[in-house]
């Protein structure tokens, strides 16, 4: 039995491309022709999926992408001299280094270098900042969390005085999704691999945002009858991509994402309105 009403991000995603589409033909006759690099560094195989993905979606919308090929041995100052020269280019308007780096980089100091106006991926410290100050309309907000907050928006669902719980704290997807969550007025629980009587959170969510990274680890009897589920998780069990929320949970919850075609398309949704924004800001 299907209780839950899916929740459509393919549909969703492709709205906000079309309207994107639009305010891209306005940019360009002032002359703002919004460009993205993409920094790939070494040759994984599922960032070079999403890379291409990416591409794909930017030159549907009419973004101008470039994919900067370093090869896994780079050392970091070169990557971080590339950085530099991204940053004073003024046809990029936007920046994105592809996680996971190759173990001898550190990312954090990487995405530092990146400039806080061109970094769509706000990761940077400054956009980080921007974020938690409630200031995120200055800022950049990382995609997935912003792709999620936009569902729930043209959903019709409104989180304010509602319970949410997120599981995850990483700083891609568990903390900004907290945050934000926090500025639309939820009451927000933050879950991870330390809580105790993480089944007792889950029960109290109206929000139930799981992003672990564990196949099918959350299930049904853990949700709220008719909760909002979000499930960002993507894993591959025998070559087939499944989330982090068991089958079971759709007979329970209100709503909830599929997997594959809820989060993953509103990510990279909201990495093309960044982009956009970003050329905007240069007006
Ligand atoms: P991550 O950096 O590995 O973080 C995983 C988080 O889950 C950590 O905070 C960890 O807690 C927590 N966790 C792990 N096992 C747990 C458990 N048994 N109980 C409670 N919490 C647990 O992963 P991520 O980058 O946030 O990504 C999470 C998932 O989302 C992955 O499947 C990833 O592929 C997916 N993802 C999807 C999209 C999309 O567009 N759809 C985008 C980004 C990520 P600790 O901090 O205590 O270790």
């Amino acid at each position: 039995m299907l209780g839950a009403q899916l929740i459509d991000g393919k549909a969703i995603a492709a709205d906000i491309r079309r309207e994107l589409k639009e305010e891209i033909n306005q940019l360009r006759k002032k002359n703002v022709n919004p460009g993205l690099t993409v920094v790939l560094v070494g040759d994984d195989p599922a960032s070079q999926t999403y890379v291409r993905s990416k591409q794909r979606a930017c030159a549907e919308v009419g973004i101008r992408s470039e994919v900067k090929m370093l090869a896994k041995d780079t050392p970091q100052a070169e990557l971080i001299a590339l950085i530099g020269e991204l940053n004073r280019d003024p046809q990029v308007h936007g920046i994105l280094v592809q996680l996971p780096l190759p173990e001898h980089i550190n990312s954090d100091t990487v995405l530092r270098v990146i400039d806080p106006l061109k970094d769509v991926d706000g990761f940077h410290p400054v956009n980080v900042g921007s974020l938690w100050t409630g200031l995120s309309e200055q800022g950049f907000v990382p995609c997935t969390p912003a792709g999620i907050i936009e569902l729930l928006h043209r959903t019709g669902i409104e989180p304010t005085g509602l319970n949410a719980v997120v599981i995850g704290r990483s700083n891609i997807v568990g903390k900004p999704m907290a945050a934000l969550l926090l500025q639309s007025n939820a009451t927000v629980t933050i879950c991870h691999s330390r809580t105790r009587g993480l089944r007792e959170y889950c029960r109290d969510a109206d929000i139930l945002v799981v992003a672990i990274g564990r196949a099918r680890f959350v299930k049904g009897d853990w949700i709220k009858p008719g909760a909002v589920v979000i499930d960002v998780g993507m894993n591959r069990v025998d070559g087939v991509l499944c989330g982090d929320v068991d089958e079971s949970a759709r007979e329970v919850a209100g709503h909830i994402t599929p997997v594959p075609g809820g989060v993953g398309p509103m990510t990279i949704a909201q990495l093309l309105r960044n982009t956009v924004i970003a050329a905007r800001r240069t007006l």
